[in-house]
């Protein structure tokens, strides 16, 4: 089972959520030797690692892809000039020049330059850590370097890496990047259930709907949590009815959770009532996989 925890924007509780029921996955519904890995996909900002300690079992450098100008073969025939979409190429004076942090790694510029001056080579975009947390429960953390503004590639090498060992997880929780634009899309697009975190307040309201029209646009499969419920108003309920979409855990807002999120630590150790949701949760995903 691989299940993405996805949200309309930011902020919204869906690392608290991939840690918590990633951690309790572990410890309650594992036996004999079954694991749960959580990746934190997120690779812009991954803080998933935050709540975790572990020992390092992998790391390897991430790399994707752009074209370098190989002058010596170059005619200066200035067709590769205007062909890139996204500004990542253009001819000055008598140079070709290559802004690698623009490039989409499309090959275009490399497949229609008629010399082969332009070969794609390998450009460092980030790394890739896993770590064991205990015999049950393995983490994969990918992080973008700084400036790097390409976060899809890293996602899509991520999700390859995570596939070569996937028969050895029961449970594969993705922490996804929030947003409704490429990266959630390459971190949500096979996977077999999307959870989307949000809070019930106007914004929260405003951002599910966007991401559940997204997952509808995908045809991908969804069910909503409600983290931080009791602060705002029933609309987020509301909506849920009127769309038929479940709603398979409403975490409560408790004062506590934000000082001990703060200090890195995990909810459901601490705060019973939070256990007890991310229990149902817990139960609610094991039901909904079962009946798919
Ligand atoms: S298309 Fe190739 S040969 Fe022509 S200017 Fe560009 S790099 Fe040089
Ligand atoms: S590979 Fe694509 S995105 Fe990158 S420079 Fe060439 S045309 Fe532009």
């Amino acid at each position: 089972m691989q299940v993405a925890i996805a949200s309309g924007k930011g902020g919204t509780g869906k690392t608290t959520l991939s840690v918590n029921l990633s951690y309790y996955l572990a410890r309650e519904f594992t036996r004999d030797g079954q694991k749960v890995l959580l990746a934190d996909l997120d690779v812009e900002e991954p803080n998933s690692g935050i709540f975790l300690n572990g020992d390092v079992t992998h790391k390897e450098i991430k790399y994707r892809l752009v074209p370098k100008w190989d002058e010596s073969l170059c005619t200066l025939c200035k067709r590769c000039a205007n062909i890139c979409q996204y500004n990542a190429l253009a001819f000055i004076g008598i140079s070709v020049v290559i802004f690698p942090e623009l490039c989409h790694s499309c090959y275009l510029c490399s497949d229609f330059c008629p010399e082969n001056a332009l070969p794609m080579v390998r450009h460092r975009m980030g790394e890739l850590i896993k770590y064991k947390i205990n015999d049950s429960f393995d983490f994969v953390e990918s992080r973008l370097d700084i400036g790097v503004e390409q976060a899809t590639p890293l996602i899509k090498e991520s999700k390859k890496f995570i596939e070569k060992s996937k028969n050895q997880y029961k449970t594969i929780i993705l922490d996804s990047p929030p947003g409704t634009s490429c990266p959630v899309i390459e971190a949500v697009k096979d996977v077999d259930l999307v959870i989307l975190v949000t809070e019930p307040t106007p914004f929260g309201l405003y951002d599910l709907k966007l991401a559940v029209d997204t997952m509808r646009e995908l045809n991908k499969k969804f069910a909503v949590v409600i983290n931080k419920y009791g602060i705002g108003n029933n609309d987020i309920d509301n909506y849920c009815k009127d769309n038929d979409i479940q709603i398979i855990g409403k975490i409560p807002h408790m004062q506590t959770a934000a000082s001990l999120y703060s200090g890195g630590k995990i909810l459901i150790d601490k705060i019973p009532e939070i256990q007890k949701e991310i229990s149902t949760i817990a139960n609610n995903l094991q039901n909904i996989i079962i009946k798919s």
